[in-house]
């Protein structure tokens, strides 16, 4: 049977995983102790980022997601993340938050299991 949820990570997928993890470490903040959490967040980016060109905040609602690209204060890192360390993704989490696991790597197959378990829109 043909199956037509499951996609291989994609160039872009692959792109904003590294981001974040290189970022992680570059800020010294770690992915929440639920890998779900910091995998919706991820497929959110990459979803962004293929849809309009930047990886806009993918936890919040825009009136018009071109007019906030342009902006670019909720590009990720968004302002917030760069001025003070506040991701309210909690894609970023500092190591003393109650919510930070230990890691600041993410495997490839928890984001794309999530994504396809839970992704049914086109
Ligand atoms: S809150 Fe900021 S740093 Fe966190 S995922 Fe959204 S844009 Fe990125």
């Amino acid at each position: 049977m043909l199956t037509t949820n499951t996609q291989a990570p994609d160039k872009t997928l692959k792109a904003i995983k590294k981001f974040a993890e290189q970022y992680a470490k570059r800020t010294d903040t770690y992915f929440c102790v639920d890998p779900s959490v910091t995998a919706a967040v991820i497929e959110g980016l990459t979803r962004h980022k293929k849809e309009l060109g930047a990886p806009l905040c993918p936890c919040r609602y825009y009136e018009d997601k071109e007019a906030e690209v342009k902006t670019a204060f909720w590009n990720c890192p968004c302002v917030p993340m760069r001025e003070r360390q506040d991701c309210h993704c909690m894609l970023f989490l500092p190591q003393d938050n109650e919510l930070a696991g230990e890691q600041q790597e993410i495997d490839m197959g928890v984001i794309t299991e999530m994504r396809d378990n839970n992704c049914v829109t086109a």
